[in-house]
């Protein structure tokens, strides 16, 4: 079942043309993820997704009553507003919810509704921002580069994390990540973005196309091989004995 699908959308930002032509769907369950450079428009992209853009030319569709949750990319809360962090998951409060104690419980934070936002910690405050996306149990989740400024363990757990949500919520999920080695092993398919679709398909088939070898290099298919063998054991950060390990041993 397709949840949401994008045809022919050019966004055009100030008489600059961020997106041309773009075309793309996301099925029931799946994880999709954007990878492009930096200002190859993955945030345009999803922005015009949620409604946040208006596109200059093209369409997005969207199954009746789709409910999305949105972690953006970026988001500044002023240092001197006192707001806690069941105040922050409150709003805006519509319709059914999730409990929050127990969405905070399942992205991994206890405790923590009455400290305030401005003092988490990284790592904390994107949980925070996803426990707030889920809590209206999403069909499609939706995150722009959410793992930025985390380190690169934070980034594991978090990704795990997302993972263990989709298997929880049954919702699909489209994200935007530079982390290519751990995102490519973890998504059924990848979209490559650079103002219009590059190329698209399996992780593996993305990876050896020649547009994604020119934006990124080949240095992905080791680690891609390396998370994969992570991946299938028990071990969770134990991947620094397996570098021989070829992305043909596991496709
Ligand atoms: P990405 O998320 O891939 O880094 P963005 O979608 O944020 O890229 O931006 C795509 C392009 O559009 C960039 O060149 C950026 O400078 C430009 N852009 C983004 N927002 C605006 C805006 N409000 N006005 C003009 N140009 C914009
Ligand atoms: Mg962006």
């Amino acid at each position: 079942m397709t949840l949401l699908s994008v045809e022919n959308l050019t966004v055009k930002l100030g008489g600059h043309t961020a997106l041309a032509n773009v075309s793309m769907s996301i099925s029931k369950g799946e994880i999709v993820t954007i990878v492009g450079p930096n200002g190859s428009g993955k945030s345009t992209l999803l922005c015009a997704i949620v409604g946040a853009i208006k596109p200059t030319k093209g369409k997005v569709t969207k199954a009746p009553a789709l409910r999305i949750g949105y972690v953006p990319q970026r988001l500044h809360i002023d240092a001197t507003l006192p707001m806690t962090v069941a105040r922050f998951m409150r709003l805006p409060y519509r319709g059914r919810a999730l409990n929050i104690t127990a969405t905070l419980a399942m992205v991994g934070l206890h405790h923590l509704e009455d400290q305030q936002m401005t003092t988490l910690s990284g790592g904390q405050f994107q949980r925070v921002m996803l426990a707030r996306a889920i809590l209206h149990k999403p069909d499609l989740l939706i995150l722009d580069e959410a793992t930025q400024g985390l380190d690169q363990l934070g980034s594991a757990t978090f990704y795990r994390l997302i993972e263990t949500l989709r298997t929880k919520l049954g919702c699909a999920i489209l994200m935007v990540s530079h982390e290519l080695h751990v995102v490519m092993s973890a998504s059924d398919r990848v979209i490559c973005l650079n103002g219009h679709i590059c190329c698209h398909g399996t992780p593996e088939v993305v990876a050896s196309t020649p547009e994604y070898r020119a934006l990124f290099g080949t240095g992905t298919q080791g680690a891609l091989a390396l998370y994969r063998h992570d991946h299938n054991h028990s071990h969770d950060h134990d991947t620094c004995d397996h570098t021989h390990h070829k992305g043909e041993d596991h496709v």
